[in-house]
């Protein structure tokens, strides 16, 4: 694989720069590179996105066996770097407009990279509580990523925030190292598919808290227990645990284009199917425009589509 680190290599103009190096960054890379386009990846953490820290995936068509998260996101990366994608660590600052080329400032290049479209498959990030305690005690007991932290949780008990596919899938997998899971959930239903609820259901490990929000995280060094209320009868309770981890949904990581394109009121991307943002140029893929279904599916479906936008809009504009 290449050096992800050697921003050295990074050349002043691009045909495609895409901003984000997860399913959607990676497969909108490939396309356009296979389509003979001159195509940068700036990815600002670590390449594959949430996928990477996926513990495995299972409804990725194709692998019928499911395949781990980890792997699966290697694969896309080495995939577009077979048809010649440069994929490198980069943080982007600012993008500006000069006529048709956009031009964006990278942090720690001297230069900036112009590029005659981009497409932003920025992500999203998960959504925090907002209780007193929750960022005191991120990292010591609080934590948004089962496959990074579960491990530590070995035979103690432990909660999961949220009741969608994420808070469910995910409470499922913590059953391998926690000897008891809490979902706490805010109503008496879950909004996750029918398949994680039928799984949890059927698991010993778990016990729902239905009706109930998370008012405080307590404890000294590490989190110790939980402030509960439930929000039908209003009575106040503690749940001791030694972990909390919090998938309650996301939020588009939108902050650095948000003067620049359309977002809708939850801070998404306005995008079509086209996925063409109101930037002629500028295309908006994956988790990060607006969609109904976040899935690594409609990701690389959004990062082929945000490649043949961008061929076709580089065609008519630069005569190309
Ligand atoms: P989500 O579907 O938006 O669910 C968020 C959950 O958190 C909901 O149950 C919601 O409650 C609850 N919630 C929201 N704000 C809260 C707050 N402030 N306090 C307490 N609870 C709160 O998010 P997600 O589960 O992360 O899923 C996001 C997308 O990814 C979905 O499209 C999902 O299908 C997809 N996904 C798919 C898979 C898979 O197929 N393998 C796995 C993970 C995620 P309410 O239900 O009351 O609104």
């Amino acid at each position: 694989m290449q050096d992800f680190f050697n921003i050295q290599d990074i050349e002043e103009e691009y045909d495609v720069v895409v901003l984000g190096g997860g399913p959607a960054g990676m497969t909108a890379a490939m396309y356009a590179a296979r389509d003979d386009l001159k195509t940068l990846v700036l990815e600002k953490q670590f390449p594959g996105g949430q996928v990477a820290i996926t513990e495995f995936v299972e409804n990725y068509p194709g692998f019928y066996e499911g395949i781990m998260g980890a792997d699966l996101s290697e694969n896309f990366y080495k995939h577009a770097e077979k048809f010649g994608v440069l994929i490198r660590s980069g943080e982007c600052l600012s993008i500006e407009m000069d006529k048709e080329y956009k031009i964006l400032n990278i942090k720690n290049m001297d230069k900036p990279i112009r590029t005659k479209s981009i497409i932003l498959c920025l992500g999203a990030h998960w959504k925090k509580l907002d209780v007193p305690g929750e960022n005191k005690f991120y990292g010591r007991g609080v934590s948004f990523c089962a496959t990074c932290d579960g491990s530590f949780y070995k035979d103690k008990e432990i909660a999961v925030v949220g009741g969608g596919d994420s808070a469910i899938e995910e409470g499922l997998y913590l059953t391998k190292f926690a000897s008891k899971v809490t979902i706490i959930h805010r109503r008496d239903k879950l909004r996750a598919a029918k398949i994680y609820q039928d799984r949890a259901f059927a698991n010993d490990k778990i016990e729902f808290l239905w009706d109930s929000v998370v008012t405080a995280v307590n404890g000294e060094q590490q989190v110790e227990s939980l402030s509960i209320k439930n929000v039908k009868t209003e009575e106040e309770s503690e749940l001791k645990i030694a972990g909390v981890f919090v998938f309650i949904g996301q939020t588009a990581d939108t902050e650095l284009v948000k003067e620049l394109v359309k977002l809708d009121e939850s801070g998404f991307i306005v995008a079509d199917e086209s996925t063409e943002t109101s930037v002629p140029g500028i295309f908006a893929a994956g988790d990060v425009r607006w969609k109904p279904l976040r899935q690594i599916t409609t990701a690389v479906s959004d990062g082929s589509v945000a490649a043949k936008g961008a061929q076709k809009y580089i065609g008519e504009t630069f005569g190309e």
